[in-house]
Protein backbone atom coordinates (compact mmCIF):
# COMPACT_ATOMS: atom_id res chain seq x y z
CA UNK A 1 0.00 0.00 0.00
CA UNK A 2 1.21 3.54 -0.62
CA UNK A 3 1.93 5.28 2.64
CA UNK A 4 0.36 8.71 3.39
CA UNK A 5 2.49 11.87 2.73
CA UNK A 6 3.24 14.32 5.27
CA UNK A 7 4.24 17.94 4.44
CA UNK A 8 6.13 19.20 7.71
CA UNK A 9 6.33 22.49 6.72
CA UNK A 10 8.93 25.28 8.96
CA UNK A 11 10.42 27.97 8.19
CA UNK A 12 13.31 26.67 7.90
CA UNK A 13 13.96 22.94 6.41
CA UNK A 14 16.65 21.00 8.62
CA UNK A 15 19.37 21.65 6.83
CA UNK A 16 22.56 23.65 6.19
CA UNK A 17 23.42 24.38 2.65
CA UNK A 18 26.87 25.65 1.81
CA UNK A 19 27.43 26.59 -2.23
CA UNK A 20 30.61 25.01 -3.50
CA UNK A 21 30.03 26.12 -7.03
CA UNK A 22 27.33 27.70 -9.65
CA UNK A 23 25.44 24.37 -9.81
CA UNK A 24 27.07 22.67 -6.90
CA UNK A 25 25.76 22.46 -3.44
CA UNK A 26 27.19 20.83 -0.28
CA UNK A 27 23.90 19.84 2.24
CA UNK A 28 24.43 19.14 6.36
CA UNK A 29 21.45 17.47 7.85
CA UNK A 30 20.75 19.07 10.62
CA UNK A 31 19.66 16.61 13.74
CA UNK A 32 17.22 18.33 16.30
CA UNK A 33 14.72 17.24 18.10
CA UNK A 34 12.15 18.00 14.96
CA UNK A 35 14.04 15.90 12.58
CA UNK A 36 13.90 12.95 14.87
CA UNK A 37 10.18 13.77 16.15
CA UNK A 38 8.89 13.52 12.57
CA UNK A 39 10.92 10.83 11.18
CA UNK A 40 9.81 8.76 14.41
CA UNK A 41 6.18 9.00 12.95
CA UNK A 42 5.61 5.62 11.62
CA UNK A 43 3.54 4.86 8.34
CA UNK A 44 4.08 8.10 6.73
CA UNK A 45 6.36 9.29 3.98
CA UNK A 46 7.60 12.81 5.23
CA UNK A 47 8.65 16.12 2.81
CA UNK A 48 10.08 19.25 4.40
CA UNK A 49 9.12 22.45 3.16
CA UNK A 50 10.80 25.34 4.29
CA UNK A 51 13.35 28.51 3.68
CA UNK A 52 17.37 26.82 3.13
CA UNK A 53 18.72 29.07 4.74
CA UNK A 54 20.65 30.91 2.40
CA UNK A 55 19.79 33.75 -0.75
CA UNK A 56 19.71 31.72 -3.79
CA UNK A 57 19.12 34.89 -6.47
CA UNK A 58 20.26 32.78 -10.01
CA UNK A 59 18.65 30.32 -11.47
CA UNK A 60 20.91 27.84 -12.19
CA UNK A 61 21.38 27.60 -8.31
CA UNK A 62 18.33 27.58 -7.37
CA UNK A 63 17.46 24.74 -9.93
CA UNK A 64 21.14 23.26 -8.52
CA UNK A 65 19.93 23.66 -5.02
CA UNK A 66 16.66 21.80 -5.69
CA UNK A 67 18.12 19.00 -6.68
CA UNK A 68 20.05 18.58 -4.17
CA UNK A 69 17.61 18.59 -1.59
CA UNK A 70 15.23 16.16 -3.02
CA UNK A 71 17.59 13.88 -2.04
CA UNK A 72 17.25 14.66 1.51
CA UNK A 73 13.05 15.32 0.88
CA UNK A 74 13.26 18.43 1.20
CA UNK A 75 11.65 20.80 -0.94
CA UNK A 76 12.72 24.74 -0.90
CA UNK A 77 11.12 27.75 -0.58
CA UNK A 78 12.98 30.31 -2.07
CA UNK A 79 12.71 34.34 -0.19
CA UNK A 80 15.11 37.16 -1.18
CA UNK A 81 16.91 39.32 1.12
CA UNK A 82 14.63 41.99 1.32
CA UNK A 83 11.37 39.61 2.43
CA UNK A 84 14.14 37.56 4.92
CA UNK A 85 14.97 41.26 6.74
CA UNK A 86 11.29 42.20 6.80
CA UNK A 87 9.61 38.85 7.19
CA UNK A 88 12.16 36.73 9.35
CA UNK A 89 13.96 39.64 11.05
CA UNK A 90 11.45 41.97 11.71
CA UNK A 91 7.83 40.70 11.33
CA UNK A 92 8.71 37.18 13.10
CA UNK A 93 11.74 38.28 15.42
CA UNK A 94 11.26 41.93 16.28
CA UNK A 95 7.62 41.92 16.81
CA UNK A 96 5.97 38.51 16.99
CA UNK A 97 9.07 36.81 19.40
CA UNK A 98 8.53 39.51 22.08
CA UNK A 99 5.02 39.89 22.03
CA UNK A 100 4.26 35.95 22.77
CA UNK A 101 6.69 36.16 25.44
CA UNK A 102 5.50 39.45 26.91
CA UNK A 103 8.33 41.05 26.36
CA UNK A 104 6.31 42.73 23.55
CA UNK A 105 5.54 45.72 25.86
CA UNK A 106 7.72 48.15 26.74
CA UNK A 107 6.36 51.80 25.26
CA UNK A 108 9.54 53.34 23.75
CA UNK A 109 10.22 49.41 21.90
CA UNK A 110 6.49 49.74 20.46
CA UNK A 111 6.33 53.16 19.34
CA UNK A 112 9.72 52.32 17.66
CA UNK A 113 8.23 49.23 16.13
CA UNK A 114 4.80 51.05 14.77
CA UNK A 115 6.46 53.07 11.94
CA UNK A 116 7.91 49.72 10.44
CA UNK A 117 4.90 47.54 11.92
CA UNK A 118 2.71 47.27 8.39
CA UNK A 119 5.92 46.93 6.26
CA UNK A 120 6.87 44.27 7.98
CA UNK A 121 3.08 42.50 8.60
CA UNK A 122 2.50 42.60 4.49
CA UNK A 123 6.37 41.17 3.98
CA UNK A 124 5.08 38.79 6.53
CA UNK A 125 1.60 37.81 4.71
CA UNK A 126 3.93 37.71 1.30
CA UNK A 127 6.04 35.16 2.92
CA UNK A 128 3.50 32.97 4.00
CA UNK A 129 2.14 33.09 0.23
CA UNK A 130 5.04 31.97 -0.71
CA UNK A 131 5.36 29.00 1.57
CA UNK A 132 1.95 28.27 0.77
CA UNK A 133 2.67 28.30 -3.02
CA UNK A 134 5.42 25.36 -2.67
CA UNK A 135 2.92 23.38 -0.64
CA UNK A 136 0.19 23.52 -2.88
CA UNK A 137 2.49 22.63 -5.76
CA UNK A 138 3.93 19.27 -4.53
CA UNK A 139 0.81 18.90 -2.39
CA UNK A 140 -1.36 15.03 -3.31
CA UNK A 141 -4.82 14.27 -2.31
CA UNK A 142 -5.05 12.25 1.18
CA UNK A 143 -1.70 14.12 2.20
CA UNK A 144 -1.54 15.60 5.69
CA UNK A 145 0.21 19.25 5.84
CA UNK A 146 1.83 20.21 9.35
CA UNK A 147 2.42 24.07 9.26
CA UNK A 148 4.91 24.53 12.19
CA UNK A 149 5.54 27.81 14.45
CA UNK A 150 4.90 31.70 14.29
CA UNK A 151 6.48 31.98 11.43
CA UNK A 152 4.00 30.65 9.81
CA UNK A 153 0.52 31.54 11.15
CA UNK A 154 -1.10 33.08 8.56
CA UNK A 155 -0.62 29.56 6.23
CA UNK A 156 -3.59 27.88 7.08
CA UNK A 157 -5.66 30.23 5.50
CA UNK A 158 -3.38 30.32 2.66
CA UNK A 159 -3.59 27.11 2.22
CA UNK A 160 -7.37 26.52 2.81
CA UNK A 161 -7.87 28.71 -0.23
CA UNK A 162 -5.75 26.48 -2.82
CA UNK A 163 -7.88 23.79 -1.23
CA UNK A 164 -11.00 23.58 1.18
CA UNK A 165 -10.25 19.71 1.50
CA UNK A 166 -6.41 20.03 2.14
CA UNK A 167 -5.79 18.38 5.93
CA UNK A 168 -4.48 20.94 7.66
CA UNK A 169 -2.47 21.50 11.26
CA UNK A 170 -0.95 24.16 12.73
CA UNK A 171 1.40 23.77 15.40
CA UNK A 172 2.97 27.01 18.06
CA UNK A 173 6.13 25.99 19.50
CA UNK A 174 6.07 29.22 21.30
CA UNK A 175 3.33 30.25 24.62
CA UNK A 176 0.51 31.82 23.64
CA UNK A 177 0.03 34.50 25.77
CA UNK A 178 -2.54 35.56 27.81
CA UNK A 179 -5.67 37.50 25.53
CA UNK A 180 -4.59 40.61 27.51
CA UNK A 181 -1.61 40.70 26.30
CA UNK A 182 -2.51 39.01 22.46
CA UNK A 183 -5.03 42.05 22.00
CA UNK A 184 -2.74 44.92 21.65
CA UNK A 185 -1.01 43.22 18.63
CA UNK A 186 -2.07 45.04 15.58
CA UNK A 187 -2.83 42.42 13.42
CA UNK A 188 -4.46 39.92 16.22
CA UNK A 189 -7.19 39.49 14.15
CA UNK A 190 -6.05 38.46 10.62
CA UNK A 191 -3.54 35.76 12.00
CA UNK A 192 -6.30 34.40 14.61
CA UNK A 193 -8.81 34.11 11.64
CA UNK A 194 -6.10 32.35 9.50
CA UNK A 195 -4.90 29.90 12.69
CA UNK A 196 -8.43 29.15 12.94
CA UNK A 197 -8.59 28.02 9.38
CA UNK A 198 -6.98 25.18 10.24
CA UNK A 199 -8.34 21.73 11.48
CA UNK A 200 -5.99 20.93 14.38
CA UNK A 201 -4.61 23.72 16.12
CA UNK A 202 -1.60 22.43 19.04
CA UNK A 203 0.44 24.22 21.65
CA UNK A 204 2.86 22.56 24.17
CA UNK A 205 0.34 23.26 27.44
CA UNK A 206 -3.11 23.63 28.59
CA UNK A 207 -2.31 26.85 29.76
CA UNK A 208 -1.49 27.93 26.04
CA UNK A 209 -4.47 26.74 24.61
CA UNK A 210 -7.14 28.50 27.59
CA UNK A 211 -4.76 31.70 26.11
CA UNK A 212 -5.89 31.04 22.41
CA UNK A 213 -9.58 30.08 22.74
CA UNK A 214 -10.14 33.47 25.55
CA UNK A 215 -8.44 35.41 22.60
CA UNK A 216 -10.70 33.92 19.69
CA UNK A 217 -13.49 34.71 22.07
CA UNK A 218 -12.57 38.19 23.43
CA UNK A 219 -10.96 39.45 19.78
CA UNK A 220 -13.27 37.72 17.30
CA UNK A 221 -16.18 36.86 19.45
CA UNK A 222 -16.31 33.59 18.82
CA UNK A 223 -17.81 30.74 20.92
CA UNK A 224 -14.69 28.70 22.49
CA UNK A 225 -14.89 25.35 24.57
CA UNK A 226 -11.94 23.74 26.26
CA UNK A 227 -11.90 21.65 22.81
CA UNK A 228 -12.10 24.46 20.01
CA UNK A 229 -13.23 26.80 19.35
CA UNK A 230 -16.73 27.54 16.58
CA UNK A 231 -16.86 30.21 13.65
CA UNK A 232 -19.71 29.78 11.68
CA UNK A 233 -20.32 26.25 11.83
CA UNK A 234 -16.63 25.32 11.35
CA UNK A 235 -15.24 24.06 14.53
CA UNK A 236 -11.68 23.93 14.99
CA UNK A 237 -10.20 21.76 17.18
CA UNK A 238 -7.13 23.62 19.72
CA UNK A 239 -5.29 20.77 22.20
CA UNK A 240 -2.12 20.30 24.19
CA UNK A 241 0.65 18.29 22.75
CA UNK A 242 3.42 18.94 25.14
CA UNK A 243 6.67 18.02 23.03
CA UNK A 244 9.72 15.87 23.96
CA UNK A 245 12.93 14.90 23.42
CA UNK A 246 14.77 11.62 21.60
CA UNK A 247 15.81 10.55 24.97
CA UNK A 248 17.55 7.54 24.02
CA UNK A 249 19.86 10.11 21.52
CA UNK A 250 20.90 11.09 24.75
CA UNK A 251 21.37 7.77 26.81
CA UNK A 252 23.09 5.91 24.10
CA UNK A 253 25.52 9.14 24.38
CA UNK A 254 26.57 8.78 27.20
CA UNK A 255 28.49 4.99 26.37
CA UNK A 256 30.51 6.93 23.45
CA UNK A 257 34.09 6.77 24.33
CA UNK A 258 34.81 10.77 23.70
CA UNK A 259 31.86 11.51 25.36
CA UNK A 260 33.26 9.26 28.28
CA UNK A 261 36.24 11.14 27.96
CA UNK A 262 35.09 14.08 28.43
CA UNK A 263 33.13 13.23 31.49
CA UNK A 264 36.46 12.21 32.50
CA UNK A 265 37.91 15.78 32.24
CA UNK A 266 34.93 17.73 33.71
CA UNK A 267 35.27 15.99 36.72
CA UNK A 268 38.95 16.21 37.12
CA UNK A 269 38.68 20.27 36.06
CA UNK A 270 35.84 20.46 38.65
CA UNK A 271 36.72 17.79 41.49
CA UNK A 272 36.19 18.65 45.22
CA UNK A 273 33.62 21.62 44.10
CA UNK A 274 30.00 20.97 43.19
CA UNK A 275 28.78 21.95 39.55
CA UNK A 276 25.84 24.11 38.90
CA UNK A 277 24.87 24.81 34.62
CA UNK A 278 23.11 27.11 32.70
CA UNK A 279 22.86 26.50 28.75
CA UNK A 280 20.55 28.61 27.12
CA UNK A 281 20.55 30.70 23.81
CA UNK A 282 21.48 34.72 25.17
CA UNK A 283 18.29 35.60 24.51
CA UNK A 284 16.02 38.02 27.50
CA UNK A 285 13.07 35.42 27.60
CA UNK A 286 15.77 33.54 29.07
CA UNK A 287 16.35 35.11 32.48
CA UNK A 288 19.90 35.03 32.54
CA UNK A 289 20.58 38.04 34.73
CA UNK A 290 18.23 37.20 37.17
CA UNK A 291 19.79 33.50 37.34
CA UNK A 292 23.08 35.14 37.77
CA UNK A 293 21.99 37.82 40.14
CA UNK A 294 20.68 34.90 42.12
CA UNK A 295 23.76 33.36 42.15
CA UNK A 296 25.17 35.98 43.79
CA UNK A 297 22.75 36.44 46.70
CA UNK A 298 23.25 32.88 47.32
CA UNK A 299 27.20 33.54 47.57
CA UNK A 300 26.40 36.35 49.57
CA UNK A 301 24.31 34.46 52.19
CA UNK A 302 27.02 31.04 51.81
CA UNK A 303 30.40 32.20 52.70
CA UNK A 304 30.41 28.19 53.27
CA UNK A 305 30.21 27.99 50.20
CA UNK A 306 32.95 30.02 48.40
CA UNK A 307 34.81 28.24 46.46
CA UNK A 308 33.04 25.06 47.11
CA UNK A 309 30.76 25.44 43.73
CA UNK A 310 30.68 27.13 40.65
CA UNK A 311 28.52 28.10 38.38
CA UNK A 312 29.03 27.39 33.98
CA UNK A 313 26.76 29.12 32.12
CA UNK A 314 26.56 28.28 28.23
CA UNK A 315 25.05 31.58 26.24
CA UNK A 316 24.66 30.49 22.76
CA UNK A 317 25.29 33.36 21.03
CA UNK A 318 21.68 34.52 18.41
CA UNK A 319 20.01 37.14 17.03
CA UNK A 320 23.91 39.13 17.25
CA UNK A 321 22.97 41.74 14.62
CA UNK A 322 20.00 42.98 16.83
CA UNK A 323 21.05 45.95 19.30
CA UNK A 324 19.00 44.88 22.53
CA UNK A 325 20.76 41.26 22.25
CA UNK A 326 23.54 43.01 21.99
CA UNK A 327 22.96 45.10 25.12
CA UNK A 328 21.84 41.89 26.94
CA UNK A 329 25.37 40.34 26.03
CA UNK A 330 27.26 43.72 27.69
CA UNK A 331 24.63 43.52 30.55
CA UNK A 332 25.60 39.96 31.27
CA UNK A 333 29.48 40.16 31.08
CA UNK A 334 29.20 42.76 33.28
CA UNK A 335 27.08 40.94 36.12
CA UNK A 336 29.26 38.32 35.94
CA UNK A 337 32.65 40.69 35.49
CA UNK A 338 31.57 42.19 38.99
CA UNK A 339 30.51 38.68 40.65
CA UNK A 340 33.92 37.10 39.48
CA UNK A 341 35.97 40.03 41.14
CA UNK A 342 33.62 40.27 44.34
CA UNK A 343 33.90 36.21 44.84
CA UNK A 344 37.05 35.04 42.96
CA UNK A 345 40.48 34.05 44.14
CA UNK A 346 43.89 33.72 42.62
CA UNK A 347 42.99 30.46 41.41
CA UNK A 348 39.33 30.07 40.87
CA UNK A 349 36.25 32.05 39.77
CA UNK A 350 32.78 31.30 40.75
CA UNK A 351 30.86 32.05 37.37
CA UNK A 352 32.45 30.35 34.34
CA UNK A 353 30.82 32.01 31.06
CA UNK A 354 31.01 31.06 27.82
CA UNK A 355 29.38 32.65 24.82
CA UNK A 356 29.29 30.14 22.40
CA UNK A 357 27.52 27.22 21.55
CA UNK A 358 28.84 23.27 22.22
CA UNK A 359 29.04 20.46 20.09
CA UNK A 360 26.27 17.52 20.92
CA UNK A 361 29.11 15.06 22.62
CA UNK A 362 30.73 18.28 25.26
CA UNK A 363 26.81 19.07 25.55
CA UNK A 364 26.11 15.56 27.00
CA UNK A 365 29.03 15.12 29.31
CA UNK A 366 28.22 18.60 30.53
CA UNK A 367 24.39 17.48 31.66
CA UNK A 368 25.92 14.34 32.97
CA UNK A 369 28.49 15.59 35.32
CA UNK A 370 26.43 18.68 36.55
CA UNK A 371 25.02 19.09 40.00
CA UNK A 372 22.57 21.34 39.34
CA UNK A 373 20.55 22.56 36.41
CA UNK A 374 19.43 25.91 36.43
CA UNK A 375 16.67 26.92 33.88
CA UNK A 376 14.94 30.18 35.04
CA UNK A 377 13.84 31.37 31.62
CA UNK A 378 11.06 34.46 32.03
CA UNK A 379 8.78 33.31 29.73
CA UNK A 380 9.42 29.53 27.46
CA UNK A 381 7.32 27.63 25.14
CA UNK A 382 8.95 24.03 26.61
CA UNK A 383 12.24 24.18 27.50
CA UNK A 384 14.01 21.32 26.02
CA UNK A 385 17.29 21.46 27.96
CA UNK A 386 15.22 21.08 31.41
CA UNK A 387 14.46 17.64 29.44
CA UNK A 388 17.38 17.08 28.12
CA UNK A 389 19.39 17.51 31.79
CA UNK A 390 17.13 15.06 33.39
CA UNK A 391 17.63 12.05 30.01
CA UNK A 392 21.52 12.50 31.16
CA UNK A 393 21.57 12.21 34.80
CA UNK A 394 20.83 8.60 35.59
CA UNK A 395 23.91 8.11 37.83
CA UNK A 396 24.34 11.58 39.45
CA UNK A 397 20.68 12.39 39.84
CA UNK A 398 21.05 16.03 40.16
CA UNK A 399 18.66 18.55 40.70
CA UNK A 400 16.49 20.50 38.49
CA UNK A 401 15.88 24.16 39.10
CA UNK A 402 12.88 25.52 36.77
CA UNK A 403 11.19 28.10 36.19
CA UNK A 404 7.26 27.95 36.55
CA UNK A 405 7.03 30.27 33.63
CA UNK A 406 8.40 27.82 31.41
CA UNK A 407 6.24 24.96 29.74
CA UNK A 408 8.18 22.36 31.11
CA UNK A 409 6.87 23.27 34.20
CA UNK A 410 3.85 21.94 33.82
CA UNK A 411 4.94 18.51 32.94
CA UNK A 412 8.40 18.51 34.98
CA UNK A 413 7.57 20.23 38.52
CA UNK A 414 6.84 17.26 40.82
CA UNK A 415 10.53 16.15 40.12
CA UNK A 416 12.15 20.02 39.91
CA UNK A 417 12.30 22.97 42.12
CA UNK A 418 9.89 25.43 40.59
CA UNK A 419 10.76 29.15 41.07
CA UNK A 420 9.53 32.27 40.08
CA UNK A 421 12.66 33.71 38.36
CA UNK A 422 11.98 37.21 39.26
CA UNK A 423 12.04 36.37 43.37
CA UNK A 424 15.71 36.39 43.18
CA UNK A 425 15.27 35.38 46.92
CA UNK A 426 13.73 32.35 46.26
CA UNK A 427 15.97 31.06 43.88
CA UNK A 428 19.33 31.78 46.36
CA UNK A 429 17.49 29.37 48.46
CA UNK A 430 16.53 26.89 46.00
CA UNK A 431 19.96 26.85 45.28
CA UNK A 432 21.09 26.24 48.92
CA UNK A 433 17.75 23.78 49.20
CA UNK A 434 19.29 21.46 45.95
CA UNK A 435 22.87 21.97 47.22
CA UNK A 436 22.09 20.33 50.42
CA UNK A 437 19.51 17.69 49.49
CA UNK A 438 19.52 14.53 50.40
CA UNK A 439 20.42 11.53 48.00
CA UNK A 440 17.16 9.75 48.83
CA UNK A 441 15.40 12.88 47.89
CA UNK A 442 16.82 13.82 45.07
CA UNK A 443 16.87 10.02 43.51
CA UNK A 444 13.31 10.11 43.75
CA UNK A 445 12.86 13.66 42.21
CA UNK A 446 15.06 12.56 39.27
CA UNK A 447 13.08 8.81 39.00
CA UNK A 448 10.29 10.61 38.51
CA UNK A 449 11.22 13.07 35.48
CA UNK A 450 13.59 10.37 34.23
CA UNK A 451 9.75 8.35 33.86
CA UNK A 452 8.42 11.84 31.96
CA UNK A 453 11.35 12.01 29.76
CA UNK A 454 11.72 8.73 28.78
CA UNK A 455 8.04 7.87 28.05
CA UNK A 456 6.81 11.44 26.43
CA UNK A 457 8.91 11.40 23.54
CA UNK A 458 9.48 13.27 20.76
CA UNK A 459 8.60 10.73 18.57
CA UNK A 460 5.47 9.75 20.70
CA UNK A 461 4.51 13.29 20.64
CA UNK A 462 4.27 14.22 16.56
CA UNK A 463 2.81 10.66 16.33
CA UNK A 464 -0.14 12.09 18.74
CA UNK A 465 -0.45 15.55 16.75
CA UNK A 466 -0.31 13.85 13.35
CA UNK A 467 -2.93 10.90 14.16
CA UNK A 468 -5.27 13.35 15.76
CA UNK A 469 -5.34 15.68 12.92
CA UNK A 470 -6.47 12.58 10.98
CA UNK A 471 -8.72 11.48 13.33
CA UNK A 472 -9.80 15.15 13.82
CA UNK A 473 -10.55 15.08 10.17
CA UNK A 474 -12.23 11.65 9.96
CA UNK A 475 -14.84 12.96 12.22
CA UNK A 476 -15.58 16.01 10.52
CA UNK A 477 -16.61 14.58 7.34
CA UNK A 478 -18.62 11.88 9.13
CA UNK A 479 -20.87 14.81 10.59
CA UNK A 480 -21.27 16.41 7.22
N1 LIG B 1 21.88 23.36 22.15
C1 LIG B 1 22.83 23.12 21.20
N2 LIG B 1 24.12 23.57 21.39
C2 LIG B 1 24.48 24.26 22.48
C3 LIG B 1 23.50 24.51 23.46
C4 LIG B 1 22.20 24.05 23.26
O1 LIG B 1 22.53 22.47 20.19
O2 LIG B 1 25.63 24.66 22.60
C5 LIG B 1 20.51 22.85 21.94
C6 LIG B 1 19.98 22.06 23.13
O3 LIG B 1 20.46 20.74 23.09
C7 LIG B 1 18.48 22.18 22.94
C8 LIG B 1 18.30 23.47 22.17
O4 LIG B 1 19.60 23.91 21.79
O5 LIG B 1 17.97 21.09 22.19
C9 LIG B 1 17.61 24.55 22.99
O6 LIG B 1 16.26 24.25 23.09
P1 LIG B 1 15.32 24.92 24.20
O7 LIG B 1 13.94 24.39 23.98
O8 LIG B 1 15.87 24.71 25.56
O9 LIG B 1 15.38 26.49 23.91
P2 LIG B 1 15.28 27.37 22.57
O10 LIG B 1 16.67 27.70 22.19
O11 LIG B 1 14.55 26.53 21.54
O12 LIG B 1 14.53 28.60 22.98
Amino acid sequence: PVKQRLLVVANKLPVSAVRKGADSWQLEMSVGGLVTAVLGVKGFETRWIGWPGVNVSDEVGRRALTKKLSEKRCIPVFLNEDIVHQYYNGYCNNILWPHLHYLGLQPEDRLANTRCFESQFDAYIKANEMFAAVVNEHYGEGDVVWCHDYHLMFLPKCLKMYNKNMKVGWFLHTPFPSSEIYRTLPSRSELLRSILAADLVGFHTYDYVRHFVSACTRVLGLEGTPEGVEDHGKFTHVAAFPIGIDSNRFIRALELPQVRSHIKELQERFSGRKVMLGVDRLDMIKGIPQKILAFEKFLEENPDWHNKVVLLQIAVPTRTDVPEYQKLTSQVHEIVGRINGRFGTLTAVPIHHLDRSLDFHALCALYAVTDIALVTSLRDGMNLVSYEYVACQSSKKGVLILSEFAGAAQSLGAGAILVNPWNITEMAASIAYALNMPADEREKRHQHNFTHVTTHTAQEWAETFVSELNHTIAESQSTT
